[in-house]
């Protein structure tokens, strides 16, 4: 799908409407509240349900919920967001809807944020790099010194034939074993082969169904060890320079963190309309998120 393409196909509200309809409802109409299969519109935008008269929408219960702007503008974002290869910071966002609110794009980046995690996603497997790093960032707001915070991030590559295949990240608040233990259980399936350096955090991996593999950091030079792991946080911090220009506050590492994650894991998508697709498929999975909810979110050190 070409920017003509695009723009052709998802010009009016209308448009927007009917292809979210057919990705909430892809064999038709069903009312959350008691299953009925019928609904006639009120308003335009609402759905009334023809037997309990629940009345609902589209966008009820979906990133959009609550929106006051157009879907047009949020599927243009979209498009932005998943045609550019290395996204974009809420000000390139800014500019390209002409939003008059830096907080709304940057609101808006986060909704698609959340989106970019599939529910019920498949584990890595197979044969899986993961060790840890810092990451520096900082808040742009915030002057001189305390302006910095460093991340701790553990990350695993998964390798088929000596090539990268997907990734996991996550922030982490200590490279204790409850911490390193507990993402690999929850990113890496069972039976899966984990190579890691030798530190402590690791030992134990094997009695919970890995079979691991360690190399010592003594034998080799630190980059060469885990080379896999070595290019992707590469990756992320030149990301993390270039894209947000370094101002990504830990508080909110985790959203770009799954960004990161998206973009990494369909890389060699040929077609980028797919994730054009992929994020829309999603976002009408995810539930709502505010500004508010964003902002309070409460910082781990
Ligand atoms: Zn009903």
């Amino acid at each position: 799908m070409t920017l003509g393409e695009f723009e052709n196909k998802f010009n009016t509200e209308e448009a927007c409407r009917d292809y979210l309809f057919s990705l909430r409802w892809p064999k038709g109409f069903i009312c959350p509240k008691c299953s009925n299969t019928k609904a006639w519109a009120v308003r335009t935008v609402l759905l009334e349900c023809s037997k309990c008269h629940y009345q609902t929408s589209v966008i009820a219960g979906t990133i959009f919920q609550d929106t006051r702007k157009p879907l047009t503008m949020w599927f243009r974002a979209i498009w932005w967001v998943t045609s550019q290869k290395n996204g974009s910071s809420a000000l390139g966002l800014q500019r390209i809807l002409g939003l008059k609110s830096y907080e709304t794009a940057w609101t808006w980046l986060h909704k698609l944020r959340t989106a970019m995690v599939s529910p019920g996603r498949n584990k890595l497997s197979g044969y899986v790099e993961v060790d840890e790093t810092y990451l520096v960032s900082g808040d742009n707001k915030k002057q001189g010194r305390g302006a910095e915070e460093k991340s701790l991030i553990v990350v695993a590559v998964e390798i088929k034939d000596r090539i990268m295949g997907r990734i996991r990240l996550k922030r982490i608040t200590d490279a204790s074993s409850d911490s390193l233990h507990g993402f690999a259980v929850e990113s890496i399936e069972r039976d899966s082969t984990l190579h890691t350096d030798g530190w402590r955090g690791y030992s134990g991996l094997d009695s919970l169904g890995y079979i691991h593999k360690i190399t010592k950091v003594k034998d080799k030079k630190a980059s060469d060890l885990l080379p896999h792991v070595h290019i992707v946080v590469s990756l992320l911090k030149r990301w993390i320079l270039g894209t947000h220009q370094g101002s990504v506050s830990k508080k909110h590492i985790d959203y770009y963190l799954d960004e990161f994650t998206f973009r990494f894991n369909r890389r060699t998508s040929s077609y980028r309309g797919k994730l054009f697709y992929r994020l829309l498929e999603n976002a009408v999975l995810i539930g709502p998120n505010t500004y508010k909810n964003f902002v309070n979110r409460r910082s781990i050190i």
